[in-house]
């Protein structure tokens, strides 16, 4: 049977009073403070005693911290915890790069400009909703600017701080699927080394211009803070204009993927993607640049919830030659990244490197799909 709802999460702005506002610093701030604390008694339980300790472990110190330090009691529970389990997660991504062969940065302390938010992770507990307003126990009835209907069931809160102002972030469960219409059509699709992205049918994205401009306000902004004395009276107002910097284009890029994924949606009823590690890529410094920026991977998570949304599927294939391989013949034909064009010396096929790519991955898609 095909599944009639979907996860999905919906963003509000909140309209916090002066003193609620002061509240939400605090417990960002204490949170923050948690998380680095606890991420030095990782280290040093590493370094003097060779021992990892696990996020159980720490989780079931809370009591004792609690009692020790008088400011935490005013924290809730499902907050401090949520700080351990990041760091965790923080903690197992680093391992597992370890292990992988790489050579990852040790997860670091957070500072004030770093930590924008804290999560209760079950809706009800020590968050609700009431009448409109969100209730956050110790916090406050706080209000918020709804600015669409809110469908399904809300399951976790997010509260983060961003350039702006505060926002909360419920994430729904049993939201009802909007099927879009069905084209019968499946497509691959690659990572573009020059361009966003491209289909097995030839469709091209490139990357919006103004990633460019606002790559550069962004380096202007940084500049200005780093010429900024620590504590002095104009810094804030140079890192406010640094905040908002950033806060602009996460707002742009999010809109050009969502405005990809609806397309790609849209026209097909499946599509393959490649398994990729965004991070391997990510290290090699000639497609650094484009791909980080592109925003790979939040990309792809946009594009699979529009898709659960609309009663379509993306579907992940390992990677295996999909670049190499020639999609007319299946012959290998081995090129370095500088290579544009594929030109198969076997069959004679002549296509742009990455449209080779792209239908490779459906063919491989499909094959899966023949043999499950
Ligand atoms: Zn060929």
């Amino acid at each position: 049977m095909p599944e009639t709802t979907c996860h999905k999460a919906y963003k509000f702005n909140l309209k916090p009073t002066p003193e609620q506002e002061q509240v939400l610093e605090t417990t960002l701030w204490r949170c923050r403070t948690l998380y680095n604390t606890a991420l030095e008694q990782r280290s040093t339980a590493y370094r003097r005693c060779g021992v990892s300790l696990t996020c159980s472990q720490q989780q079931a110190e809370l009591p004792d911290l609690k009692a020790a330090f008088p400011e935490y009691p005013e924290i809730h529970s499902q907050l401090l915890q949520d700080v351990l389990a990041r760091l965790d997660k923080t903690y197992q991504a680093f391992f597992r790069r370890v292990k992988a062969g790489q050579t990852p940065g040790f997860p670091r302390y957070q500072g004030r400009n770093r930590y924008h938010s804290f999560t209760y992770k079950q809706f009800g507990n020590g968050a609700r909703l009431d009448n409109g307003f969100l209730v956050l126990s110790k916090i406050g009835r706080i209000a918020v600017r709804w600015s669409r209907p809110l469908p399904g069931t809300p399951k976790t809160v997010t509260i983060s701080r961003e350039a702006d102002g505060w926002y909360v972030s419920l994430s729904c469960e049993g939201v009802p699927i909007q099927p879009l219409p069905l084209t019968g059509r499946e497509t691959g699709i690659d990572v573009g080394l020059k361009v966003f992205l491209v289909t097995a049918h030839g469709l091209v994205v490139a990357n919006p211009r103004h990633f460019r401009k606002s790559e550069r306000r962004i380096a202007t902004a940084d500049k200005a803070v780093a010429r900024c004395q620590k504590g002095s009276t104009g810094r804030r107002k140079v890192v406010n204009r640094q905040a908002k910097a950033y806060q602009k284009v996460r707002r742009q890029r999010g809109d050009f993927h969502h405005k990809v994924a609806l397309q790609l949606v849209r026209e097909n009823d499946t599509m393959y993607l490649e398994d990729l590690q965004v991070a391997n890529m990510v290290r090699n410094t000639h497609l650094a640049k484009s791909i980080s920026d592109a925003g790979w991977a939040q990309f792809r998570s946009i594009l699979a919830y529009k898709a659960a949304c609309a009663g379509k599927r993306v579907v992940a294939i390992p990677a295996h030659y999909t670049s190499q391989q020639c999609s007319g013949c299946g012959a290998l034909v081995p090129k370095s990244l500088s290579v544009r064009t594929h030109v198969c010396p076997s069959c004679g096929l002549v296509m742009d490197r990455d449209e080779n790519a792209a239908v490779n991955i459906l063919r491989a898609g499909q094959a899966r799909q023949a043999v499950t």
